[in-house]
């Protein structure tokens, strides 16, 4: 038999750096936390450079609020939010993030910049972090309105994450999906997404429209053919609205993009209900493209099952589920009934 082993404590940077490792798993978990920090600010316009799929260099630009001067030395401390002074907030919490944990994560694994300026400051400030702390002081500086924050070297310390993501193209396709998912729900803000020194790959406008977002992002063939759907219930405390891919629609892929208070998650039994309802309509292994946003009591809602944030759970999740097919199911059939009669006539 051995000797025991010899507990001994983590160093607490090793320890913040693997907890950050949990929570960013790939550059587009981290670009969807800074998308909703720019949201959060009530950004309306929202540029995003990316090169390498995001590992060697993610910039985000907004023209939100801004931070404060005096907040840049503990911004990227965990557990530091503006959105919330009360344990009871959580209840009732409307904004995307609330556990002040995104900048402070991003800052263990990669070198971070901050340029931001609210509009009553003169100037603009840049502040570089590393493991949640402030390097220096916050540099005067030219700047617009608004934040730019900078990820470099994503992973850079965290070796067996790198070797894991190796395809910058297959991180950029996750990119894609974020940041068209963001355009197609938030279609009053304008997004930007390009490659560093290429053309832009994703452009939407300000005051745009959610079926003129899905053209832009996924095409006519899908954008021509969509539905809207609305569901209120207020017994569940719910109000559904979304738009949906008639019967004469088919792809060997599929989307589903779902948004539970105005947050992209996955929810494996929705995805499978939605699946159902549609496969009497369309041939075998042929999906439809689905937008819905869900909104729920924030009271029912816990987005804090898994460190990603990304796989929601929710109260009366069978009953909300019922509701969505049938407003699908009832959909289709008004418009497959009128396709009948329209090749009959
Ligand atoms: P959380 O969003 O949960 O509060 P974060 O770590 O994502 O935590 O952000 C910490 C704080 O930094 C936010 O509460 C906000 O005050 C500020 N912040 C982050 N990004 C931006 C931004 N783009 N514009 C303005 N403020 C921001
Ligand atoms: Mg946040």
């Amino acid at each position: 038999m051995g000797e025991p082993g010899i507990i001994k404590k983590l160093d607490e940077d090793v320890v913040n750096r693997i907890a950050a490792g949990e929570i960013v798993q790939r550059p587009a978990n981290a670009l969807k936390e800074l998308i909703e920090n720019s949201l959060d600010a009530k950004a309306t316009n929202i540029i995003i450079t990316v090169k390498a799929g995001g590992l060697k260099y993610l910039q985000i630009q907004d023209n939100g609020t801004g931070i404060r001067h005096e907040d840049l030395s503990i911004v990227c401390e965990r557990f530091t939010t503006s959105k919330l002074r009360e344990y009871e907030d959580l209840q009732a919490i409307s904004t995307y993030g609330f556990r002040g944990e995104a900048l402070a994560s991003i800052s263990h694994i990669a070198h971070l910049t901050i340029l931001t300026k609210t509009a009553d400051s003169k100037c603009a400030f840049k502040a570089t972090y590393e493991n949640s702390k402030l390097k220096g002081s916050p540099k005067a500086c030219a700047g617009n309105n608004g934040t730019q924050i900078t990820v470099e070297d994503l992973f850079y310390n965290v070796i067996a994450r790198k070797r894991a993501l190796r395809s910058a193209n297959e991180e950029y396709t996750h990119i894609m999906e974020v940041v068209g998912g963001y355009a197609i729900h938030n279609s009053h803000v304008g997004f930007t997404l390009k490659k560093f020194g290429e053309n832009t790959d994703i452009k939407t406008q300000i005051n745009s429209s959610v079926i003129e977002n899905v053209r832009i992002i996924h095409g006519n063939s899908i954008a021509r053919e969509l539905l809207e759907i609305e569901v209120k219930d207020e017994t569940l405390k719910m109000s559904v609205h979304g738009f949906i891919t008639n019967v004469n629609y088919s792809n060997k892929k599929g989307a589903l993009l779902l948004f539970i208070n105005h947050r992209l998650v996955d929810c494996v039994s929705i995805r499978k209900a939605i699946d159902a309802v549609y496969s009497t309509y369309l041939p075998k292994n042929a999906h439809s493209f689905v937008y819905i946003s869900i909104e729920l009591d924030p009271r029912n809602v816990d987005v804090n099952v898994h460190p990603t944030k990304h796989e929601v759970q929710f109260l009366y999740e069978e009953q909300i589920i019922d509701k969505i097919k049938t407003c699908v199911e009832s959909k289709l059939l008004s418009c497959n009934s009128s396709r009948v009669m329209y090749t009959q006539a």
